[in-house]
């Protein structure tokens, strides 16, 4: 255990659809694991401390920071056996939107491997480490309005009128974070990025008595012009995770079962038949932390932003969470020093790189949607060359999700 250079940090996170607080409860957990006298406030906007969501990838270099915080174990019980093989295929992408759909690209797990996982799995091992810490407490129905810095500390008021004290204060709430819209009125409102995602998960025994082609050992992204679908399997492959993203126009009326399987209509059977058996595809307008944040620290240096509050980014890379984890692990270790110079290198050191993650993401989402300019021409049947093209774009994404974790202590 070493000494915080501050005497308690306040978290603030809740409840926003399919999600919930993974930043904020990494943060938690890695500030309890190495400050012993550190006082944690956590203030969770819903009524209830829960736990929430679908599937959720995770790669390796994320899985290794939550090894080095003891979680290993773990997050070993609960990802996908069927990733246990390593020379097996990690990710495949086909180009299916046609009758006759083809592999154009894959990579194997001696390279990098998703370990997929269900988000309420993870929510409950972060919720158990949480509850171990004496010094934190967690109140939940308490919805962060406003918060005002001094130099002595900052004071946050709830929209329920109450008011709490800390020195810190972190921002881990989410893409409609009400810490950014104070930090940065301008950018308070995060930006749509023209797709319609829609979700669902399909028990594994529904599918099995149905002639099919899905390799269930994967993760598959199903590519095609203008949208795209992805499946993996999760809860140790009881489940397959189906996410399709459709280019559409905001709208608040989302599209009925019955629509979205006729916008895939003409692609290759598998997709069709992942899609029919989701029950009620859950759907999200896509949104995203855009123009990027020319910092994520406040002026009085006792406020920072951590996680989507910071740079929530198209999915397209299964990245988010992880870039999140990332955040969190590299803040509670940099709190160590004094501060401001603890959040300045917190900002110094992630800032650039997850925007740079944020950016691979886009690019890939326009190759998997067969739009990126070098794929254009190759949109309606992809050349050896378009292949290659294809590879090179998507290897280039994926780097960092392999990439050793060498941020030094
Ligand atoms: C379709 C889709 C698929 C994805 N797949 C992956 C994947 O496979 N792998 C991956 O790594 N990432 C993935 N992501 C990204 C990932 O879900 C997010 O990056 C991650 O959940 C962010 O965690 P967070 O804790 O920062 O935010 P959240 O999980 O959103 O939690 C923050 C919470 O704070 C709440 N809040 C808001 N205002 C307040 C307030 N005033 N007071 C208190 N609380 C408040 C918000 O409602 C929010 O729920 C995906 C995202 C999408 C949309």
């Amino acid at each position: 255990m070493s000494q915080a250079s501050v005497q308690s940090v306040a978290i603030v996170y809740g409840f926003y659809i399919a999600q919930r607080g993974i930043a904020g409860l990494v943060l938690a957990v890695a500030l309890g694991q190495r400050y012993n006298d550190l006082r944690i406030d956590v203030y969770e906007a819903s009524k209830e401390f829960g736990e929430l969501g679908l599937g959720l990838g995770m790669w390796p270099r994320p899985m290794s920071i939550l090894a080095r915080m003891g979680l290993g174990e773990q997050m070993k019980k609960i990802v996908s056996p069927l990733l246990d093989d390593k020379n097996g295929i990690s990710m495949e992408f086909r180009k299916s939107d046609s009758k006759e759909g083809y592999s154009i690209h894959s990579f194997t797990r001696a390279l990098s491997s998703m370990s997929s996982l269900s988000r309420q799995d993870l929510q409950r091992i972060l919720l158990d480490a949480v509850s171990q810490n004496p010094n934190c407490n967690c109140y939940s129905n308490h919805r962060l309005d406003t918060y005002e810095e001094t130099n002595a500390g900052v004071t946050m008021r709830f929209t329920s009128g109450g008011s709490a004290q800390a020195d810190l204060l972190v921002g881990a709430d989410g893409i409609r974070s009400a810490v950014r819209r104070q930090m940065f009125p301008g950018l308070a409102h995060p930006k749509y990025v023209g797709y319609g995602v829609y979700r669902g998960l399909i028990q594994l025994e529904d599918i099995q008595s149905e002639e099919h082609t899905i390799a269930l050992d994967r993760c598959v992204v199903y590519a095609g012009k203008n949208k795209h679908v992805i499946m993996y399997p999760i809860s140790r492959g009881k489940f397959l995770n189906v996410v399709a993203f459709v280019q559409e126009p905001y709208s608040n009326a989302a599209m009925s079962h019955s629509q979205l399987l006729a916008t895939f209509d003409g692609w290759e059977r598998d997709v069709q038949l992942l899609l029919q058996h989701i029950p009620q595809p859950i759907r999200m307008p896509l949104f995203v932390v855009e123009p990027y944040l020319s910092k994520w620290v406040s002026d009085g240096s006792r406020v920072v932003l951590l996680g989507d509050s910071a740079h929530a980014m198209r999915p397209h890379l299964g990245s988010g969470a992880g870039q999140a984890v990332e955040d969190a692990y590299v803040l509670a270790s940099l709190l160590s020093k004094p501060l401001p110079e603890a959040v300045h290198a917190y900002d110094n050191t992630r800032r650039e790189a997850a925007y740079r993650i944020s950016g691979a993401s886009r690019t890939a989402g326009e190759a998997y949607d067969l739009y990126a300019p070098e794929l254009v021409d190759e949109a309606d049947s992809m050349s050896d060359l378009g292949r290659e093209k294809f590879r090179k774009i998507v290897d280039s994404g994926y780097v960092w999700s392999y990439a050793p974790f060498d941020f030094a202590e």
